[in-house]
């Protein structure tokens, strides 16, 4: 173990070496990668956006699809990307801009003169750190407010989707704030004071907080968090409590709570989920799922998330995600101390080795230029793991299925489609890229294999009709 140990150490310290090389031209790296990236999502996007000219339905959607409910979702869907497309060059630009004017470099300055005015000693480099932190976190977040509130009250308004106002939407942005400065600021405090404790040896010991955090986090955002934005109420006796508690019986799931939330509240688009303890779980119904879908759907929208649970995919998901973090951690300790990466982006290289004014480096400025200069391998992480997750989804969707659900699976997921208007047309690179799950006619396509039955060529739209005729008498 210990001459494992001594090998990543004697690795670490000879690529160190190797990249603190005042040759190299980290800014202009950084600016060339992030321009690279654009340009690679801007093509991806251009592919997609030509789906939306395509004037019929895919054949699986044929029947499922009025005419009216298809160019809606093509103009929905044209809008969104364009929305995003605009805003991925805006970043861009930004990121440039705030990289050229030296933002980052000449905030510390100023966090430094504010310490100063307040009386606080600036050889406090985590202070300094959490000062600095919040100014370039403002100037960065202000923009992306405006984005968010274009995107929910002109583009979601525009659709029918923003059921939210502008009264609660000023409220969530306070709350989430106010949430950011409470758990954001200790938070990043503690992972500055272990690297700092650790040494030069800082990944293990790194690595068992953020598992931590994470950990605690699980525990308390559906106790603490989401209900400051949610309210939770027991989805009430009947057909549906019926059915999901015989499901949850039956599969073993021990189900210790079942809610409906009040997703209405904010937007019409609808989901449901799973969270709890290995022995005791808590499945959430969000209140426009319960509307939208007959109670035999809504146990086969529940027997595909169980499936999630039978196949142990969110504790998969969680260590790939603690091995990224594992890697990334690893390689942050190449360039913790890179005087040429500090001094590239115009900071005084003697902070990469310490403050200084006396005390500790700050490490957070060399953790922020590390993600700069590796952002773009971003990419690949998303590529894979989408990958994962589009398997997971056929494995749940199959799950569901052997159970005897195909059917009512497939009328729920041809809903949840067109009540979300999502994208009737998918490019296959936008959707490997961008979606974690696999699109409609491909997810139908593969159950209507798993079931060896042919439903899926059968009229479904008139089924669905018939029951959404039925639901407005019961009404
Ligand atoms: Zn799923």
């Amino acid at each position: 173990m210990s001459s494992i140990v001594a090998g990543l150490d004697s690795i670490t310290t000879r690529l160190a070496a190797l990249c603190d090389n005042p040759d190299i031209p980290y800014e202009t790296l950084v600016l060339g990668l992030s321009a690279l990236t654009t340009v690679w999502e801007l093509y991806v996007s251009s592919r997609q956006m030509a789906c939306y000219s395509i004037p019929l339905p895919p054949p699986e959607l044929q029947h499922h699809l009025k005419k009216e409910t298809y160019d809606k979702a093509q103009a929905y869907g044209k809008d969104k990307l364009t929305f995003n497309v605009r805003q991925t060059v805006f970043n861009f630009v930004l990121g440039f801009v705030l990289i050229k004017a030296r933002l980052f470099t000449r905030a510390w300055d100023w966090t430094a003169s504010i310490m100063d005015a307040v009386g606080l000693d600036q050889s406090r480099v985590i202070t300094h750190s959490l000062f600095w932190i919040t100014l370039t976190s403002i100037v960065s977040a202000v923009p992306n407010l405006f984005w968010m509130y274009y995107y929910t009250f002109v583009i979601e308004e525009r659709h029918g989707f923003n059921k939210t106002t502008k009264k609660l939407w000023v409220t969530d942005q306070i709350k989430t704030f106010v949430l950011a400065v409470v758990l954001g600021l200790p938070f990043l405090a503690g992972f500055l004071k272990v690297i700092e404790l650790a040494g030069k040896n800082f990944v293990p010991w790194l690595m068992l907080f953020l598992v931590s955090v994470q950990l605690i986090l699980q525990i308390i955002f559906p106790i603490f968090i989401q209900p400051l934005f949610n309210k939770f109420t027991p989805v009430p006796e009947g057909e549906v409590r019926q059915r999901v508690e015989k499901l949850s019986n039956k599969l073993q799931f021990p189900l210790k709570h079942l809610y409906v939330i009040d997703g209405s509240k904010r937007s019409s688009h609808s989901n449901a989920y799973f969270y709890g303890l290995p022995w005791s779980k808590q499945i959430v119904l969000y209140d426009t799922l319960l509307d939208q879908n007959t109670p035999s759907e809504v146990e086969a929208v529940l027997a595909h998330e169980l499936g999630h649970w039978k196949f142990w995919h969110p504790t998969r998901l969680l260590l790939i995600a603690q091995g990224n973090l594992l890697w990334t951690l690893g390689l942050f300790a190449v360039f913790i101390h890179n005087k040429s990466l500090f001094a590239s982006f115009g900071f005084d290289p003697r902070l990469a080795v310490g403050s200084p004014v006396g005390g500790p480096q700050p490490i957070l400025i060399g953790f922020m230029l590390y993600q700069l200069l590796f952002e773009p391998l971003d990419t690949f992480v998303k590529f894979f793991i989408n990958s994962k997750t589009r398997k997971y989804e056929y494995q749940a969707d199959e799950f569901a299925v052997r159970l005897g659900h195909a059917k009512d699976l497939g009328a729920a997921l041809i809903k949840l489609h067109v009540e979300n208007l999502s994208s009737p047309h998918s490019d296959k690179l936008f959707s490997k890229y961008h979606h974690s799950h696999p699109t409609l006619p491909e997810r139908l396509r593969a159950m209507n294999e798993f079931e060896g039955g042919d439903w899926l060529t059968k009229n479904q739209s008139a089924k669905i009709e018939e029951i959404k005729a039925k639901e407005k008498k019961e009404l």
